[in-house]
């Protein structure tokens, strides 16, 4: 078989870009032929960091090959996968997220319930005996700051921040500075139209049998973009048609404030005014002290659906 390619999920984000090339770069040095990928357009966050490096992006992938040999990071998902990644043969995955995958063959699997999959990256580098270097503690301190929203969110733990710190020293970079300008970087949405805004950060996600998207957007002003408000629904609106959608909650997140704003439309947008106890007015609603997707959005959802 030829290359292994490794990528990450669609709509890539930080962990995702990262974490590919950092894992790359391990099967490398255990003497496989592996090649970083991704599955869509690089967000300005990422950008900031791989500017920062001076690296490439990965190459963009449309579609595998019947047999080819996979790796996949910051994912378990079919819906968030390559389109036909049932063609492949998954070797390996490494993420952080709840297991929506099924294969019919045994593969190395590794998930922990931590903040990043960089974190278990960095245990996988030890467990080898591969070293860091600069470069990479960089693109694995990037993806913590990015994912945990500098140690904000309830999805960061212990050992994110512990290991964070590690990689800090390894990379010569004071956290605070770098994360909030990494951080600042991908909330400049001026280049982006309104239909790439509603998918820079978007999942299809399934809240039982409430077919959703869940978008969401980091900020340093909410107000900025809540200037969008007209078309960012209009967009929305057109999405919940073409795909038949229950629910389109978009989260607009202030990383300074720790509090995201939502805009909801879809028939089922009771399901978030009775999970927040709030009432939507024209849409929209506060959501004091809601950061996290995976931990604060997907999962009550999907309770009270
Ligand atoms: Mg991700
Ligand atoms: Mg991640
Ligand atoms: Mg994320």
């Amino acid at each position: 078989m030829g290359k292994i390619l490794i990528f990450g999920h669609k709509n890539p984000d930080t962990d995702s870009i990262t974490s590919s090339i950092v894992l790359a770069n391990l099967e490398r040095a255990l003497g496989k032929d592996a090649e970083a990928c991704r599955l869509g357009k690089i967000n300005k966050e990422t950008e900031y960091v791989l500017n920062y490096l001076g690296i490439e992006a990965p190459r963009l992938l449309e579609d595998v090959e019947d047999g080819q040999e996979v790796m996949l990071v910051d994912h378990a998902s079919n819906k968030e996968s390559i389109d036909n990644l049932e063609n492949s043969t998954i070797l390996k995955i490494v993420d952080h997220h709840k297991v929506a995958l099924n294969t019919a063959y045994p593969l190395y699997y590794r998930a922990e319930p931590v903040g990043c999959t960089e974190t278990i990256l960095y245990k996988l580098y030890q467990e080898n005996g591969v070293e860091i270097d600069k470069k990479i503690a960089t693109l694995m301190l990037s993806a913590i700051i990015s994912d945990t929203l500098l140690f904000k969110s309830p999805t960061c733990t212990k050992e994110d921040v512990e290991i964070a710190n590690q990689l800090a020293q390894i990379a010569g970079i004071d956290c605070n500075t770098y994360g909030l300008e990494m951080l600042k970087a991908g909330t400049d949405l001026s280049e982006f139209s309104i239909e790439e805004i509603l998918n820079l950060d978007a999942k299809e996600i399934d809240l039982k049998s409430v077919k959703s998207i869940i978008a969401q957007v980091n900020t340093a002003s909410i107000d900025d973009v809540m200037k969008m408000k007209m078309d960012l629904e209009a967009g929305m609106q057109k999405t919940i048609s073409e795909k038949g959608l229950d629910l389109f909650m978009l989260l607009i997140t202030d990383i300074v404030n720790s509090n995201s704003q939502t805009i909801a439309l879809g028939k089922r947008v009771d399901l978030v005014e009775k999970t927040y106890g709030v009432t939507l007015e024209n849409n929209t609603a506060l959501l004091k002290g809601v950061v996290s997707r995976k931990k604060q959005v997907v999962p009550v959802l999907t309770e009270n659906a």
